[in-house]
């Protein structure tokens, strides 16, 4: 990770092909595009890929997200719980929606942890959407049982787990709706772009409109198209499927490389015996974007992550202060300083997110180190990190 590590001839031939055509348009002007349907076509070998019925590819994750609550029947008032790590993309699609982010606890997979989900729950509860944040999966199947005793929906946010799965089975498959990103530092990247997928044709078909202004899509004629509900624009351009496309195409080789260089890192930081690792429901199904440990104490980690900057070590990863990625810092959320006038906040159903406490959250982001696994890395600049890594981690402990 990230797929732009290793652009090649390969995007430069599908961009190159839509170029020739001029069609930048997803639908339509079947004669000019000489057979090119590059976003129809990702959205095929998707399908195949994770094993689902249906994929509709849209212009992001965030908007995958918005595109799944509305099919999934989620809006205002309804609510939604969710992780407080994950990027701030998962809350803001659901106050967008109209209905509100109520946060559970993560456990030691860095995700939501079904017994706190479980004890979240409300009369007004209508879905709940884990997110497999860092390359690896939720216990999803603990999750997914508490949904289906509860009838609540389960809508997944993959944006981060491309490649991942849980014996056997893709992550995004698990529940009515799941949803990834392809943004410009994602594992497979369109420079922009997200997608939807599910196994309920009904579904998808409301989410492939929804995306595109309602339109059905069906006949010819793009001005003679009916409307089966009300919509918005989430489409992805051409350019950006093709892109996708050849990137889509080198996964498996991307998750060879991650998962090579990470067995190489493990190996290397389980020699420490204060290194704990990230419990990963099915290890095998691991995407290896990240290796992700803690260490006994905040004080300790903070000065770590410190030592490890200062040794050189990039892609260190510090959650606990991240604005991106913690509720700690997200202070617009804790203000609701908004632009939009939110449904949920007019009806008055918002929580006071200011006064949230997450004390197991916060006990284990705080004590999280992830690095990054990149793909440009050789077996030398892997060992290079390891003396690094040894020499601040022999410092300590
Ligand atoms: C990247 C990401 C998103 C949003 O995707 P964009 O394509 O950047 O809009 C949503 N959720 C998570 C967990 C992400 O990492």
């Amino acid at each position: 990770m990230p797929g732009f590590e290793i652009f090649g001839d390969e995007e430069r031939k599908e961009v190159q092909d839509v170029l020739e055509t001029g069609v930048l348009f997803r639908y339509g002007f079947d004669a000019a595009r000489k057979g090119y349907w590059k976003a129809r076509t990702f959205e095929e070998e998707l399908s195949v890929r994770l094993g689902i019925k249906h994929s509709h590819l849209c212009s992001s994750g965030t908007s995958a997200l918005s595109i799944a609550l509305a099919s999934c029947g989620v809006g205002a008032g309804d609510e939604v719980i969710i992780p407080p790590f994950t990027f701030v993309a998962t809350m803001e699609a659901i106050l967008l929606a109209g209905a509100v982010p109520v946060f559970a606890e993560i456990d030691d997979t860095l995700c939501l942890d079904p017994e706190s989900v479980q004890n979240a729950i409300t009369k007004r509860t209508k879905a709940v959407l884990p997110v497999h944040m860092c390359g690896a999966m939720a216990r999803i199947d603990d999750l997914a049982a508490v949904c289906s005793s509860y009838g609540l929906i389960l809508i997944e946010d993959a944006c981060q787990a491309l490649g991942a799965t849980f014996h056997g089975k893709a992550a995004g498959t698990f529940g009515r709706v799941g949803c990834f990103s392809f943004d410009s530092v994602k594992t497979v990247t369109c420079g922009e772009g997200g997608a939807v997928v599910t196994d309920e044709e009904e579904l998808y078909l409301k989410a492939d409109a929804y995306a595109d202004h309602g339109h059905d899509h069906v006949g010819n004629d793009r001005g003679l198209e009916g409307h089966g509900v009300l919509g918005s624009n989430y489409r992805i351009s051409e350019l950006n499927a093709a892109v996708g496309l050849a990137q889509l195409r080198k996964l498996d080789f991307m998750l060879e490389r991650q998962r090579e260089r990470k067995k190489w890192l493990k190996e290397a930081l389980s020699q420490c015996p204060a290194v704990r690792f990230r419990n990963i429901p099915d290890e095998a199904g691991d995407s290896a974007t990240f290796l992700s440990f803690f260490l006994p104490d905040e004080e300790k980690t903070r000065a770590v992550v410190k030592e490890l900057g200062e040794a050189g070590v990039d892609g260190t990863f510090y959650w606990y202060d991240n604005k991106w990625h913690y509720i700690r810092e997200w202070e617009h959320l804790k203000g609701m300083r908004t632009a939009a006038v939110l449904a949920a906040d007019k009806f008055g159903v918002l929580p006071d997110y200011s006064n949230l406490h997450l004390p197991k959250s916060d006990a284990i982001i705080s004590r999280t180190i992830s690095m990054l696994m990149k793909l440009s890395w050789t077996q030398q600049d892997v060992d290079q990190r390891i003396e690094k890594i040894n020499g601040v981690l022999n410092k300590f402990f």
